[in-house]
């Protein structure tokens, strides 16, 4: 758990500035959506936090410490991306369990935090299992293993739903946001899925080319949007 602010981060390629100065401040455990349009910017922000991206200008703070220069492995952050990316010929425990082994961590400590992290994710009984034997949400819990077991300070996810048919879509939302009450820990989660955004945000960002229209609950942005971009993209009738 931790609290994290980002503070007028920008980015640009070459001549070309992609995030024009956005500031978050997100307390202790809260859940943060970061919802716009494709092409808006909300990957690389979310990179740039990962410390995956180098940011142009700005601050990324995690407990108040600026961790602008540091690589993605010393910022206690974990990342869940929409493409599972697993190891095919790996085992969902060795899936899980790969980053802690990379790090050098004993064989007990392995097992018995990937044991925990398939408990939390009802993922027991499929430790044994290779990736094409499991079901689209399956892998998706298992890709959040991956990030569970690493006990981070912050989780971050890029879509992460978005390959899945609608009716798992739903479900797995539900199970995010049990993980993240179990957990309690600081989450960003990024969508261009305006429904998405407005049942599992405590508070919503919404971007608009590189730069932020409003922050606020999803009850704010819904009754009292800043302008008729958010009231559009939001769905409000104003
Ligand atoms: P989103 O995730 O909201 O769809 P992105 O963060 O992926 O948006 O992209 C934001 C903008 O930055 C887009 O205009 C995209 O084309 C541009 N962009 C992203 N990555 C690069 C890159 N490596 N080089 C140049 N432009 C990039
Ligand atoms: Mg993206």
């Amino acid at each position: 758990m931790a609290s994290m602010n980002i503070v007028n981060v920008g980015k640009a390629y070459g001549s070309l500035t992609v995030i024009h100065g956005v500031s978050v401040e997100i307390p202790d455990g809260e859940f943060v959506v970061l919802v716009g349009p494709s092409g808006c910017g909300k990957s690389t922000l979310l990179r740039m936090v990962a410390g995956l991206e180098p940011i142009t200008f700005g601050d990324i703070r995690i407990d108040g410490k600026v961790v602008n220069d540091l690589p993605p492995k010393d910022r206690d952050i974990a990342m869940v991306f929409q493409s599972y990316a697993l190891y095919p010929h790996k085992t969902v425990a060795e899936n899980m369990g790969f980053a802690l082994k990379m790090r050098g961590e004993t064989r007990a400590d392995i097992d018995e935090r990937v044991r925990k992290a398939a408990e939390i994710l009802d993922l027991m009984p499929y430790l044994a299992r290779y990736p094409r034997q499991l079901s689209g949400g399956q892998r998706q819990r298992v890709a959040m293993g991956r990030a569970i077991v690493r006990d981070p300070k912050v989780f971050l996810f890029d879509e992460p739903l978005s390959n899945l048919d609608a009716k798992l879509r739903v479900q797995m939302r539900a199970e995010i946001k049990e993980l993240q009450r179990r957990l309690a820990t600081t989450m960003i989660y990024v969508t261009h899925d305006q429904v998405e955004a407005m049942t599992m945000a405590d508070r919503i960002v919404v971007l608009r080319d590189g730069r932020v229209e409003q922050i606020g609950t999803p009850r704010t942005l819904y009754d009292t949007p800043a302008n008729t971009f958010v009231a559009g993209f939001i769905g409000s009738p104003s």
